[in-house]
């Protein structure tokens, strides 16, 4: 997979997507990240990428001469989304669909944003990382990157892991002991010391729908609400339907 970002802070991201999980797939060539500065097209002196806004007000806008510039220049892979607060919301699904792509890019915004010319005749989506305002696109491409990237199959050492965890079948996640079995009194629940993998997948699987219920019914009512069987599960380990 290859994701390309272009960004006037060619820093912020290079930093972030050098290290951990991100850096190690790197550097096995598992996913190809390239970053590319806006401002090493521009050609005037100050490397200028924003002007003020036509009509007045508060703000610079990114100019599109470098924006245009760096796609014809470098031709990165489609779709080219650009990070925006307006955009399609990422959630685990959209993740999902992005690692499924060959690639992708991300167009990373400053100061009040880009030339409305960017949005209509160049970018073919707008991807948002939730409901506030960030002041550049840096940190919610590195958002992007992580949330796709380790979706992408060979970044992660165990891949059953992201196919167990929050959102994977629309609850939020069972809870996790490890060793000591008990720590300064608080015990791990009996039955993950049982052996019995039938009633641990059972525990688990209640346990990631009470916490739903209790924190995100939300995601219970996409869901279509409980099932008889989620019902019976929650009866089974006294877990309150409520
Ligand atoms: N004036 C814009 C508006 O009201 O929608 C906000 C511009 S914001 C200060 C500067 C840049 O940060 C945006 O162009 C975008 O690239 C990025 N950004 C801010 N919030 C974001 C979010 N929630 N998701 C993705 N990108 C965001």
């Amino acid at each position: 997979m290859r994701i390309d970002i272009l960004t006037i802070f060619p820093d912020l991201v290079e930093g972030f997507a050098s290290t951990s999980l991100l850096g190690k797939a790197r550097r096995e060539g598992i996913i190809d990240v390239n970053i590319h500065d806006l401002r090493s097209v521009a050609i005037d002196p100050h490397r200028s990428v924003d002007d003020s806004p036509f009509g007045g007000g508060a703000g610079m806008v990114l100019k599109p001469e470098p924006i245009f510039d760096t796609v014809e220049k470098v031709n990165p892979p489609r779709p080219l989304l650009y990070l925006s607060p307006s955009g399609r919301r990422l959630d685990q699904a959209y993740a999902q669909e992005l690692s499924e792509l060959d690639g992708f890019s991300l167009l990373c915004g400053r100061y009040e944003g880009v030339d409305e010319r960017v949005r209509e005749h160049l970018v073919d989506g707008e991807i948002s990382i939730g409901d506030y305002v960030l002041a550049g696109g840096e940190i919610a491409a590195g958002v992007v990157l992580e949330a796709v990237g380790r979706l992408v199959p060979g970044m992660l050492g165990n891949y059953d892991s992201v196919e167990e965890e929050s959102f994977s079948d629309g609850l939020v996640e069972y809870p996790h002991y490890t060793r000591p079995a008990t720590f300064r009194s608080w015990e791990t629940p009996e039955v993950l010391l049982s052996g019995n993998h039938k009633r641990i997948e059972d525990w688990r699987k209640a346990q990631a729908l009470a916490r739903t219920i209790k924190w995100r019914p939300d995601l219970i009512e996409t869901r279509g609400g409980l099932s008889d069987s989620d019902r019976r599960l929650l009866a089974e380990f006294d877990l309150d339907e409520t």
